[in-house]
């Protein structure tokens, strides 16, 4: 049975927004709680009372009887402490429903159940949430019922950020002071603030609930540790915008309206170049708010796989040898007037401020490739960076042909006079329009490129938040503007001194910019001549944080100190080291209770079979015999990568949590895995179907 209604009718219907609040808030409080926010101040509790008090009536008329602080520890994943509203009974047995500012400002979860990388010892556990009023709180509805969801930033007690969400605060404050000091260079007097935009086009898979349930592997880390590759891989391209099958099609509907009552614009939607996988694109939102969607995206995908009897994989390679699964995450400056920073105009090339723009993202791109690979780190993302899928391991900035040009005028000489222009594209049928073409094409190899008045960072994985990679972009683009603010403020000769950066940036720094293929092994050579780097796993990643550069920029922005950048490192180390070793046990768990025994009864049917053969008659059991001394070999061969793996995961696990423990886990116990998945998945080719103690591959990604 279908279901229709009016999207306008229920987008942001869960949510306390604007628009609630205009109505519901005296004129007075709804002012003052407007002003704090713009001017960035603190909330007087006067104020946060009646705010708390008209927020709590919403929520429970929409059916609330809790409330959380909802933030987002380095877990990955956001957390949340339910209280619920009821206070003290009454004499009549009726309770009252309480809710007060303080409650609303701040919380007090306990800190030392959160990665803190040694920030604050445990004995010294207090952590604050604290309301994050420039994002709106929500009422959830799910089994649990309804709660009133309020986004929170979470700090130790000391002032240290444990979370994403405040460095990304601090660093929309670093871009926007900086971007106002350029615009108004310029002349701009009008604009109040810079917010950096951000839209994250999410990739995910989804498989049959049944047949997710029957693989340890899926259920524990989230991707397959065996698996033979299907006769039928995703050469075939057919899948990449087919028609999007009834049972997804109803999925996603419900997704659509999940995410439209609590405010999130779940725009575009389509299946993507694997089999079984899928993207959700909402329109972009201010930064803070982006980031607070993308987890709400992610929560909802995976809850309403569930109604529909399947699971989302939110992993970025669930299935080696099929595409995995990224973020991209489209990034732009835009000013409270509307007016984009990245926007180039029909002729870029006497569009002085934005070459200015750009070419600082350059400048700031090529000096810290380093710290923008870091912020896409993940053990889950190695095996798609560097693995010869998109994008490359290595940091470039695609631009396309326009732009190229305009960039390529300026190194030569010093001036840009002329811009490129889209043609006209000839369809060749009648009956279609022609249409303009734009002046670039696109390039989905690149992993960071220019989309029009945009730029896309591809490196993300799936599985992440993305705070992480836009409080760098946010901060290393801060540092570029301030750069130059310094020079022109000096300046007598205003737009001499503007040419004269822009040129001498493009030229400095024109080696970060590719335009070819990423894929390419030229490539990887050229980068290399370039001096690019080339990082290809999350803990060769890591270091970027604390080098000399990284902790003069973030302590310069106030983003990070180095003591909160230290803990960081430690905390990703560490949460390596148990992604590895959660795989290396399950591995274990598998072959061991599962594999092993299921093809040892294998063999023995098999060798029962020859002798009821040679006992009936004497035919010929030559290719049984071979099939069952095949069969033996390769498992007495996993049967000693198994005994292998089971060491080398004890040997990591004794070594001292860090950096060293990481490494440990990626060169020893990866390659151990390694070697007890070669023979596993030989066996799984010539086993019968009916044994193998697990649905395959094709099982999982063509029968969903
Ligand atoms: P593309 O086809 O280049 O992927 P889309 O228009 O489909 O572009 O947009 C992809 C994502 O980029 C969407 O989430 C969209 O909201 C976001 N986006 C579009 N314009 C901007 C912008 N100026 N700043 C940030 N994100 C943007
Ligand atoms: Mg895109």
């Amino acid at each position: 049975m279908s279901e229709y209604y009016n999207v306008a009718e229920i987008f942001g219907e869960n949510v306390f927004n604007d628009a609630v609040m205009q109505e519901r808030l005296p004129k007075k409080v709804y002012k003052r709680l407007k002003d704090v926010v713009s001017e960035g101040r603190e909330l007087d509790l006067e104020t946060a009372d009646v705010v708390a008090h008209e927020m709590k009536e919403w929520a429970i008329e929409k059916g609330a009887t809790h409330f959380t602080h909802w933030f987002q520890p380095l877990t990955g994943v956001t957390a949340e402490k339910h209280d619920s509203f009821i206070t003290a009974p009454m004499p009549n047995g009726k309770v009252l429903m309480g809710f007060s500012g303080k409650e609303l400002i701040k919380g007090e979860p306990d800190a030392s159940s959160f990665p803190s990388g040694g920030l604050r010892a445990t004995f010294e556990a207090r952590g604050y949430t604290a309301w994050d009023c420039t994002s709106p709180a929500f009422v959830r509805q799910d089994a649990a019922g309804a709660t009133l969801c309020i986004p929170t930033a979470f700090c130790s007690y000391t002032g240290e950020a444990l979370d994403q969400k405040t460095p990304l605060l601090r660093s929309m404050e670093a871009i926007n002071n900086q971007s106002i000091r350029l615009l108004r260079l310029f002349g701009n007097t009008t604009s109040k603030s810079i917010i950096p935009s951000v839209g994250a086009e999410q990739e995910y898979f989804l498989v049959d609930r049944q047949k997710y349930l029957k693989r340890k592997d899926l259920i524990f880390t989230g991707r397959t540790l065996f698996g033979a590759m299907p006769p039928k891989g995703q050469e075939m391209e057919d899948h990449y915008f087919g028609a999007i099958r009834e049972r997804i099609a109803a999925y996603m509907k419900d997704v659509n309206k999940e995410l439209w009552k609590l405010g999130v614009s779940a725009k575009t939607q389509h299946n993507e170049v694997a089999p079984a996988q899928h993207e959700l694109a909402p329109i972009y939102a201010e930064a803070n708010i982006a980031v607070d969607h993308n987890q709400l995206v992610m929560e909802t995908l995976k809850k309403v796989a569930g109604r529909h009897g399947m699971t989302c994989l939110l992993h970025e390679k669930p299935f080696a040898g099929v595409n995995g699964s990224g973020k991209h995450n489209n990034w732009s400056l835009i000013t409270d007037d509307g007016i984009n920073l990245l926007d180039p105009g029909k002729t870029p090339h006497d569009n002085v401020q934005f070459l200015l723009v750009l070419t600082c993202v350059l400048k700031a791109v090529h000096k810290h490739a380093d710290l923008l690979r870091e912020s896409a780190a993940d053990a889950g993302n190695d095996h798609r960076l560097g693995a010869n899928e998109a994008p490359p391991a290595i940091i470039s900035v695609f631009l396309g042909e326009q732009l190229q040009d305009v960039l390529t005028q300026l190194i030569s000489t010093g001036e840009a006079t002329r811009s490129l222009k889209g043609e006209v594209l000839q369809t060749g049928v009648k009956t279609l329009p022609d249409f303009m073409k734009d002046a670039t094409d696109r390039n989905r190899t690149s992993p960071f490129a220019f989309t029009g008045n945009k730029f896309e960072f591809r490196m993300v994985g799936s599985n992440d938040s993305i705070a992480a990679p836009n409080v760098v972009l946010n901060t290393i683009v801060a540092e570029a503007f301030s750069d130059v603010c310094d020079v022109l403020e000096q300046a007598d000769d205003f737009e001499k001194a503007v040419h004269d950066l822009i040129k001498e940036q493009a030229t400095a720094h024109q080696d970060i910019v590719f335009n070819g293929n990423g894929y390419s092994p030229e490539w990887m050579d050229e980068a290399e001549r370039r001096g690019l780097p080339n990082i290809t796993n999350m803990v060769d990643a890591v270091p970027a944080l604390t080098t000399e550069k990284a902790i003069a920029l973030f302590e310069k922005f106030n983003v990070f100190t180095e003591a909160e950048l230290v803990s960081r490192g430690e905390i990703l180390y560490e949460s390596y080291a148990k992604a590895i070793n959660i795989e290396a046990r399950a591995m274990v768990d598998m072959a061991g209770k599962q594999i092993i025994p299921a093809v040892i009864k294998y063999t023995t049917a098999l060798a029962n079979s020859i002798n009821s053969v040679k006992t009936a008659c004497s035919a010929d059991t030559s290719v049984q015999e071979g099939l069952l001394l095949e069969v033996s070999g390769l498992l007495a061969e996993a049967k000693s990568a198994l005994g292998r793996l089971s060491e080398a995961a004890e040997r990591a696990y004794a070594v001292k949590e860090g950096r060293e423990q990481a490494i440990c886990y990626r060169d020893e116990v990866k390659a151990a895995m390694d070697a007890l998945r070669a023979p596993v998945d030989k066996l799984e080719m010539i086993v019968d179907k009916d044994m193998w103690p697990m649905p395959s591959y094709g099982d999982l990604i063509f029968e969903v």
